[in-house]
């Protein structure tokens, strides 16, 4: 379970504050996840009361598609992180 402080989910994007995810955003579209919240760096599922992080990424003139990152997957360098991760992904997959 985390112990990171709970803010909304807008402060979340905003911030880049961590997220506290709940039982209800996990029945719900977040992300690029039609059902609850992935990770786009390992596709881990977040469960109610993990922590989850946003990396804007077509945004802000970011690297790529937005992403959602885990607590293992999160760190000081995830935009450089997603933007090789992106950048890699464009030269294999057409949709991204
Ligand atoms: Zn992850």
């Amino acid at each position: 379970m985390s112990k990171d402080p709970v803010v909304s989910l807008g402060e979340a994007i905003k911030t880049g504050a961590p997220y506290v995810v709940t039982k209800k955003d996990t029945a719900r579209p977040l992300g690029a996840s039609k059902k609850g919240p992935r990770c786009n760096m390992c596709g881990y599922r977040l469960q109610p009361g993990d922590s989850m992080w946003f990396v804007w990424g077509t945004y802000r003139g970011g690297p790529g598609p937005n992403a959602v990152f885990c607590a293992k997957c999160h760190g000081p360098d995830d935009r450089t992180k997603w933007a090789e991760h992106a950048k890699r992904g464009r030269e294999q997959y057409w949709w991204m």
